[in-house]
């Protein structure tokens, strides 16, 4: 039976926890890595309906996207929402782990399940983050070459796009004196200078991924003192960043456009701004709040942009200098845009670990509810 640590490990891999925003607080929030599972609930939010849920069906993991413990918690008592819920998980022994803002950023992830649910190809990252990239540059004795290049690339080193372990190797010559302490793997202790045909070894690295890269570095190398340099490069990166642009298999008028989203996104409303003229070809997505990006979509040359929590004065941001719509901008709702990320988990997990049982939570986990006035009941 694989344990949580198991299942986690291949997320990690794949949504780099690293890549995770500042402010957030992902990974493991409650329990016991090293714990078997062989069930596990997947859900937006951890709420503790979706606890009962959990402890229902017997499943020994909740994995959600948005943290429980996001604030600093000062104790973890029965007073609070989230106090009281991770003290019922810890009592009940079910462990909870979160990956939010790292699963926005991958390529792969939210806003590209997102894109995919609306129907749109040709998917790519809105824009790639910046100045996430590394340069390591290291020298190694000729006869471990490829020992060491391979390591590299085996822990993520030289990704850039689709192309795997890109690096670059260039021939030269490695002086090093061993002092009357070192263990030298060429020379003696306390001998001559050594003169060595080494090879300069180049690849790009990224920010989040460097610790693991320097560790197979230290591993691979037969040198006691491995020489090597980092540098910061500037640009952007293409392998993690936020929202997802592609394109509609054939144009939309506006309303047809609008009826999709509301449809696929089972949205009870939506808020937009645009010309009801418009077609709509080329569609920028961001799961969740990406209400920042509303010019980052234009820039892309974007029809229109699906988000959610925009506010009233960010609605003006598509208008041009003389006040026409330049692009629809669409707030779908929160949960609605993300929604979709309980099933890329579950599929994900389930293609991996397929003694694992991986299911969505049957319940809407957002607080948050539209009254149409044609409701019979306000009851859920
Ligand atoms: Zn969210």
């Amino acid at each position: 039976m694989p344990t949580i640590r198991d299942i986690t490990q291949p997320l990690e891999a794949w949504a780099p926890p690293g890549s995770a925003q500042d402010y957030d607080n992902v990974g493991l929030q409650v329990g016991d890595a090293g714990r078997d599972i062989d069930r596990a609930l997947i859900a937006l939010d951890c709420t503790p309906q979706v606890l009962d849920e959990a402890l229902e069906i017997g499943a020994q993991l909740i994995i959600s996207h948005h943290p429980l413990i996001f604030r600093r918690l000062s104790s973890v008592t029965a007073d609070g929402f989230v106090s009281n819920l991770a003290l019922r998980l810890a009592e009940s022994k079910i462990a909870l782990y979160s990956i939010h803002t790292n699963l926005d950023a991958t390529p792969g992830g939210v806003s590209f399940a997102l894109a995919e649910q609306l129907g749109l190809t040709g998917i790519d990252l809105l824009d790639g983050f910046d100045e996430s990239m590394l340069k390591l540059v290291t020298f190694v004795p000729d006869d471990t070459f490829e020992d060491v290049r391979s390591a590299l690339a085996e822990a993520g080193a030289g990704r850039i796009g689709d192309y795997d372990a890109c690096a670059f190797a260039s021939d030269g010559t490695g002086y090093f004196q061993p002092g009357d302490a070192a263990d030298p793997h060429i020379g003696t202790a306390g001998g001559d200078l050594q003169s060595v045909a080494e090879r300069r070894i180049e690849a790009q690295v990224e920010r989040w991924n460097l610790r693991r890269v320097l560790s197979a570095l230290h591993d691979a190398h037969p040198y006691e003192e491995v020489a090597y340099d980092v540098y910061p490069l500037q640009g952007k990166t293409l392998q993690a960043g936020l929202g997802a642009v592609g394109t509609l298999d054939h144009p939309l008028a506006m309303p047809d456009f609008l009826a999709r989203v509301q449809s696929r996104l089972d949205a009870g409303s939506l808020r937009w701004a645009g010309d009801p003229d418009a077609t709509v070809e080329r569609v920028a997505v961001c799961g969740g709040a990406g209400s920042d990006f509303i010019r980052t979509a234009r820039g892309a040359g974007a029809d229109a942009y699906v988000t959610s929590d925009i506010t009233y004065h960010q609605f003006f941001d598509v208008l041009d200098n003389d006040g026409t719509p330049k692009m629809a901008v669409i707030d779908a709702g929160h949960y609605e845009t993300e929604a979709i990320t309980e099933q890329l988990l579950r599929d994900y997990l389930a293609e991996r670990f397929p003694d694992v049982s991986f299911e969505r939570t049957r319940h809407r986990t957002s607080p948050m509810r539209t009254f149409t006035g044609a409701e019979q009941s306000l009851s859920t």
